[in-house]
């Protein structure tokens, strides 16, 4: 069953969305080597509670922590640990809320430090991927539209492992809805997208194979290789010619940028271009 949202719904939508940006934005001026991600994730569970909302994730299937952390080689669903980061550490914050009874949903990878030239640039080729998919959520285009734009510009381009086992998601009242959004897939393809569809686009690339595995604790997804791998996740609305994003990678990005322990040469890069 697909629900479609009505405009009402959209701005619940949106506000929920924005809590889960600010809640990231919120940790990236946190992050710094010594920081446990445990930390982060007692951070982002009062910051998301001081504005009245809920950690969509604590609790969800039994997922024990308000955000995903996974360092290097985890892909998604990390748990926060007693782990100290450290210099040359890639970082994805995964975090959800639920506000008004709507879902947020959003994901950022970080760089501490620097970091090799092959880290920086898959960080950036599944940054802009996510934005090639997000330009085909419009009505008229289809699923596969949208998986295919993501999977040509990292795999296909650039040789990158684009994880198959886990996929978007619809988002609403409940974390995950339908339809699935793979990262991979056939133009024209898939569900026709209508006005008012609201799904989280999240490529999850790994600089080598596409093959993952759960970890022990029997949630942390990582790659078979020990690759390193990246994932950036935003929710939007399918509209006529352009889709409107919901979360926002703008407070994040400055908090980035104003944290000196991060990497931020994707901005760097779009400022001189
Ligand atoms: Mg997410
Ligand atoms: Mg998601």
């Amino acid at each position: 069953m697909i629900y479609y949202k009505t405009n009402d719904e959209v701005e619940l939508l949106r506000k929920s969305n924005l809590l889960v940006s600010a809640t990231i934005a919120v940790l990236a001026a946190e992050i710094k080597p010594g920081v446990t991600t445990l930390f982060l994730d007692k951070l982002a569970g009062e910051f998301i509670q001081d504005n009245g909302a809920k950690p969509a994730f604590k609790g969800y299937r039994g997922f024990p922590y308000n955000c995903c952390i996974s360092v290097n080689d985890a892909v998604v669903h990390g748990f926060p640990t007693h782990d100290e980061l450290a210099e040359g550490d890639v970082i994805s914050i995964d975090t959800g809320v639920v506000l008004n009874g709507y879902v947020g949903d959003s994901a950022y990878t970080f760089a501490i430090g620097e970091v090799d030239k092959e880290i920086q640039r898959l960080m950036r080729i599944t940054k802009e991927s996510l934005y090639k998919g997000i330009e085909k959520a419009i009505v008229g285009c289809r699923i596969g539209d949208i998986s295919w734009a993501i999977q040509e510009h990292t795999e296909k381009k650039n040789g990158y492992g684009v994880v198959r086992s886990l996929t978007g998601h619809g988002i609403g009242r409940n974390l995950h809805e339908e339809p699935d959004v793979p990262n991979y897939g056939k133009r024209g393809n898939g569900l026709k997208l209508q006005d008012g569809l609201v799904i989280a686009i999240e490529p999850m690339i790994n600089m080598g194979t596409r093959e993952v595995s759960v970890g022990e604790d029997d949630w942390t997804i990582f790659t078979d290789d020990g690759s390193i791998s990246a994932h950036y996740e935003h929710s939007v609305v399918v509209r006529k010619n352009k889709a409107d994003i919901l979360s926002s990678f703008d407070p994040i990005e400055a908090a980035e940028k104003a944290n000196p322990n991060l990497f931020d040469d994707y901005l760097m890069q779009k400022e001189l271009a």
